[in-house]
C-alpha cells in the first residue's frame, strides 16, 4: 500500500502517455506548440509495463490515461493491453479526435470511463479555442461512446468571455443523458500567461448555473472526488465543478501522477519528483522501484498551495498541462 505522510492512501494514478497533441487549446498550449519530448524519451511500452506491475503491487486500482492526447500513441492499445493485466479501473481523459479508428476494439479492455474535453458546442467557436477544426469529430464520437455503454463525462474548461455563455447549453446534455457535465476552473498550466484574464472561480461558474437552473443542489460525491458534484431537477446526469485553482478538495487527494518521461509528481503544482524511466534503464529491481516510489509518497505535499510554494522553477511560468496530464 502507498500512503503519504497524512495517512492518506494513494491508490490512484493518472499516466500521461505521451506529451504531443493534435489540439492547441488556447488554456493549454500556445499555437505553436511547445518543445515536444522526443519519442526516445518517453516511457516506451516494457516500461509501462514494468510500472503496471509494480505500481499494481503497491496498491494502485484506478488509473487514468491522459496527455497531452493519448491517441497520438500509435502503440495506444498495447497500453491498454499492459495496463488492463493489472487494473480493473482504466479511465481515459481525450480530446476523442483520434478514437474513431478503434472504436471496435476499446470493449476489449478494462475501461471504466472517458472524460472527453469540448469547451463549446459550437463549431467556429470549438475551432477558436483548439485552432483546429474537429467539433463533429469530437461531438459524434462522445454519443457513440455513450451509446456503446461507456460512462462519459465531458470536461469544460470555464473561460470568461469565451464559453461562460454556454454553461447551460452544457448542462442542458446532462437532461436526458446519464452524462457527467464538468464544469474546471482555468488554472494557470498553458506556458504562457496563465489563463489569468479568463479565469472564472467555481462561486461564479456555480452561479451562473444556478440563474438559468435554480433547483441546482450539491450531491454527496465519493470522498475522493475531484469535482463537486449537484443535480438539477429532473435531469438524468449530473453537472460537477473541479476546483483546479481553488483546491478545495486536496484534503482527500489519492492522486500520483506520472509525467510522460516517467516523472513521478506527486501534486498537479509539484515539478520535482524522481524520474522512474531513467531508474527502470539504470537498472533497478521492481523491489527498489517500489522503495522509491514509497519514498517519494511520503514527500506528498499536504496540499496544492503547498506543492505551489515548494516549486523550484520559475513560477510566474507554469508548464503546459500537456506535460502533466490534468
Ligand atoms: N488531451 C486530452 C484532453 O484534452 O482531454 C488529455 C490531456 S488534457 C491536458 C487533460 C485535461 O486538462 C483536459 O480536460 C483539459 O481540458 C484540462 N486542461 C488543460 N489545460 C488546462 C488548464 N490550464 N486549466 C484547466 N484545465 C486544463
Ligand atoms: Fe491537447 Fe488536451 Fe491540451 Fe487540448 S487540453 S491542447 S486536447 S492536451
Amino acid at each position: 500500500m502507498l500512503i503519504d505522510s497524512f495517512g492518506r492512501t494513494i491508490d490512484y494514478l493518472r499516466l500521461a502517455v505521451t506529451d504531443k497533441c493534435n489540439l492547441r487549446c488556447r488554456y493549454c498550449m500556445p499555437e505553436e506548440g511547445i518543445d515536444f519530448s522526443k519519442n526516445e524519451d518517453l516511457l516506451s511500452l516494457s516500461e509501462i509495463a514494468r510500472l503496471a506491475e509494480v505500481f499494481g503491487v503497491l496498491g494502485i486500482n484506478k488509473v487514468r490515461l491522459t496527455g497531452g492526447e493519448p491517441f497520438m500513441r500509435k502503440d495506444i492499445l498495447q497500453v491498454l493491453e499492459v495496463l488492463s493485466l493489472h487494473f480493473k479501473n482504466i479511465n481515459l481523459t481525450t480530446n476523442a479526435t483520434l478514437i474513431q479508428p478503434y472504436m471496435h476494439q476499446l470493449k476489449q479492455y478494462n475501461i471504466s470511463s472517458f472524460n472527453i474535453s469540448i469547451d463549446s458546442l459550437h463549431r467556429e467557436k470549438f475551432f477558436a479555442i483548439t485552432k483546429r477544426d474537429q467539433f463533429e469529430t469530437v461531438y459524434n464520437t462522445i454519443w457513440e461512446l455513450y451509446n456503446m455503454g461507456f460512462r462519459v463525462k465531458l470536461n469544460v474548461v470555464v473561460m470568461k468571455g469565451i464559453n461562460e455563455t454556454e454553461i447551460a447549453e452544457f448542462c442542458l446534455l446532462a437532461k436526458n443523458h446519464k452524462v457527467d457535465v464538468r464544469f474546471i476552473e482555468a488554472m494557470p498550466f498553458n506556458a504562457h500567461d496563465g489563463n489569468e484574464s479568463q479565469f472564472l472561480s467555481l462561486t461564479e461558474i456555480e452561479e451562473h448555473i444556478i440563474n438559468t437552473f435554480p433547483s441546482l443542489q450539491k450531491v454527496d460525491s465519493p470522498r475522493k472526488s475531484s469535482s463537486i458534484k449537484y443535480s438539477i431537477d429532473g435531469f438524468v446526469g449530473n453537472i460537477g465543478i473541479i476546483p483546479a485553482y481553488s483546491r478545495s478538495l486536496c484534503g482527500m487527494c489519492n492522486r500520483i501522477r506520472l509525467t510522460p518521461e516517467g516523472q513521478l509528481l506527486t501534486c498537479l503544482y509539484a515539478d520535482q519528483g524522481i524520474n522512474l524511466r531513467d531508474l527502470i534503464r539504470d537498472g533497478f529491481t521492481n523491489e527498489q522501484l517500489i522503495a522509491a516510489i514509497k519514498g517519494e509518497v511520503m514527500q506528498k505535499a499536504k496540499d496544492g498551495f503547498v506543492a505551489e510554494s515548494n516549486r523550484v522553477s520559475d513560477s510566474s511560468v507554469f508548464q503546459s498541462m500537456t506535460t502533466i496530464g490534468g
